[in-house]
């Protein structure tokens, strides 16, 4: 059986106040006994008190992007390293909006996973199409080019230690979401596509759906065969919505 992850992704949101509260909040509705092992990543200024809050428990740290490189002149940067001595676990590379704004590359993102899984950390590799290539029929080979740019050169050890995200950008942070039957086809192709690298490997990696996943929605996403749990966005700034959704993994 594969693992179940449910993360949530809090982008530029929380103050070091407002982390702990929510991290205290989830801590108490949460006991960890259920399939899904549960993500969170704050802004980079709140790993430290997150790390110490979660220390020990059942829920695991991540963060929301890395350097690809391991330390030195890099202004703003971040490295595996200085994330891992954190507590940090995870790392979520090539999200849609670092791609967007920040016009990262699926070479970029490959560079970034090595780096990751070097240090020993679990890279959520996140990759999705736009309303746009959608609409003109290209979702197939988008996401095609996106999982062959960003896995590129790796092999079995490589996939045993990467989580993927897809995460449609037309379905971030619109409150519009792929349909359960919609998802399932395009986790359906990822898998295929990360086979010809490895079929055993392929089978045990978890995929993760992204994309206003809510309480009211995450089951129906969460039964398909090939979705194995969620990267949250703005549902999981809530205690309340994202144990729902942990509870529906
Ligand atoms: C995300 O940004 O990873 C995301 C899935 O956001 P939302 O759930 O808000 O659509």
């Amino acid at each position: 059986m594969r693992r179940k992850i449910i993360a949530g992704n809090w982008k530029m949101n929380g103050t070091v106040g407002e982390t702990e509260a929510l991290i205290k909040q989830l801590l108490t509705a949460t006991t960890g006994s259920g399939h899904a092992e549960t993500v969170v990543c704050p802004p980079f200024t709140s790993l430290m008190i997150a790390a110490k809050l979660l220390k020990g428990s059942h829920i695991g740290l991540g963060a929301q992007d890395m350097s690809q490189h391991a330390k030195g002149a890099f202004t703003g940067e971040i490295s595996a390293e200085l994330l891992l001595t954190l507590g940090v676990r995870f790392v979520i590379l090539g999200h849609s909006e670092r791609r967007q704004y920040h016009f990262e590359t699926d070479g970029l993102v490959n560079l970034k996973t090595r780096a990751a899984l070097a240090a020993g950390l679990t890279p959520i590799v996140c990759v999705g199409e736009t309303l746009e290539q959608r609409e003109n029929g290209h979702t197939e080979s988008v996401i095609r080019e996106q999982i062959q740019g960003t896995m590129s050169g790796f092999g079995a050890d490589e996939l045993r230690r990467i989580v993927i995200a897809y995460e449609p950008v037309w379905a971030i942070g619109t409150g519009r979401t792929a349909t359960p039957d919609q998802a399932q086809e395009v986790h359906r192709s990822i898998r295929q596509l990360l086979a010809r690298i490895d079929d055993a490997a392929s089978r045990e990696l978890p995929i993760l759906y992204g994309g206003s996943v809510k309480a009211d929605n995450a089951r129906g996403l969460l039964s398909q065969p090939d979705i194995d749990g969620a990267l949250v966005g703005g549902a999981s700034l809530k205690a309340d919505e994202f144990v729902q959704i942990i509870n529906a993994a």
